[in-house]
């Protein structure tokens, strides 16, 4: 074979090489169909995930809407659905919080109740009653204050202290009797934290002052200590002025002679709208503060200052509307 001759294997007619010519030319069409063909599928397939989004954010649009409107219109729920919402609020990691710190807290009552006995002179009759008297009566002023506070102003929805704070003043309202079923801890937790660093400094007083100075002291230790003692039993003194089976004899005696809050007295509070007789320890403070009009007073200042009527949020809660 000499240089320039086409071996006989790749020589080729004139006509197969034109339909060789012609399948080359094909092929950019067919990569053009292909791309097309796979454009399309994909567009489908974006399509199809953008309509799964649409319909997902409908969704939660829908949801968030029924919860908005939950919360907003409370009043059309039943009174059930409502009461449940509100129980829902007591959490396990409060409980735990709750154990702890109630305990701490009644052994240092308790330590404290022992430092004021070992320290107890007969002899200052008078001052020691007017001490303890003086203790019960601002305490059931303060649950007085507290009560009106949480029941005419703020809404559970608030941050930290709408559920922790607010939230049972509500149920309350919607369930009376929900706090019946409380066991000791739901029922008395908050307030045996409250009480905590007042019982801590003062049982560290009793240990580190010298005599005299606690011999001076010693009213000022004792009217403290009713305080809180009294603080301490407010809501299972509540607890019980809602209890109309099995309560101990001793707890009928003080409440039908008017020691802790009686229930006939109590339930004043419970009629709609619930604006008076705020104090719920002995009740004893109900009487004056009624009778100068304190709360009434009080409301019609805030609502002036801050333009805020009173027990908004109690009255979607309670499934009324304000007038
Ligand atoms: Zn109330
Ligand atoms: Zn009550």
């Amino acid at each position: 074979m000499t240089i320039g001759e086409v071996p006989s294997e790749m020589a080729m007619s004139p006509e197969l090489l034109m339909g060789t010519l012609e399948n080359l030319s094909n092929v950019p069409k067919q990569i053009k169909a292909t791309i097309n063909e796979n454009a399309n599928s994909l567009a489908n397939d974006l399509q199809m995930v953008k309509n799964d989004v649409k319909k997902m954010l409908e969704e939660d649009r829908s949801k968030s809407a029924i919860l908005v409107s939950k919360q907003n219109e409370l009043h059309t729920c039943g009174k059930q659905e409502r009461a449940k919402m509100l129980a829902g609020g007591y959490t396990k990691a409060k409980q735990i919080q709750e154990t702890i710190t109630t305990t701490i807290s009644a052994l240092s009552m308790v330590t404290f109740a022992l430092q004021l006995v070992s320290r107890f002179d007969p002899r200052d009759f008078v001052g020691i009653v007017s001490a303890i008297v003086f203790g019960i009566l601002v305490a059931d002023f303060m649950s007085g204050v507290v009560h009106w506070t949480a029941d005419t102003w703020g809404s559970v929805r608030l941050p930290v202290i709408g559920k922790a704070f607010i939230r049972p003043f509500r149920e309350h309202h919607v369930d009376p009797t929900a706090m019946t079923r409380h066991d000791f801890l739901e029922t008395n937790g908050d307030n045996f934290l409250l009480v905590l660093p007042f019982a801590v400094c003062f049982v560290y007083k009793g240990f580190t002052h010298d005599a005299l100075t606690l011999a001076e002291t010693y009213r000022w230790h004792l009217f403290v200590f009713a305080l809180g003692i009294f603080v301490l039993l407010t809501n299972q003194i509540h607890k019980w002025s809602h209890t109309y089976f099995g309560l101990p004899k001793w707890v009928e005696f003080l409440q039908k002679y008017h020691i802790i809050l009686p229930r006939k007295h109590h339930r004043i509070h419970h009629v709609a709208p619930h604006e008076t007789y705020f104090c719920i320890t002995t009740g004893w403070c109900n009487y004056p503060l009624e009778r100068i009009g304190f709360f009434q007073k009080l409301e019609w200042v805030i609502e002036k200052l801050t333009g805020v009527p009173p027990r908004v949020d109690d009255f979607k809660w309670a499934g009324k509307k304000m007038h």
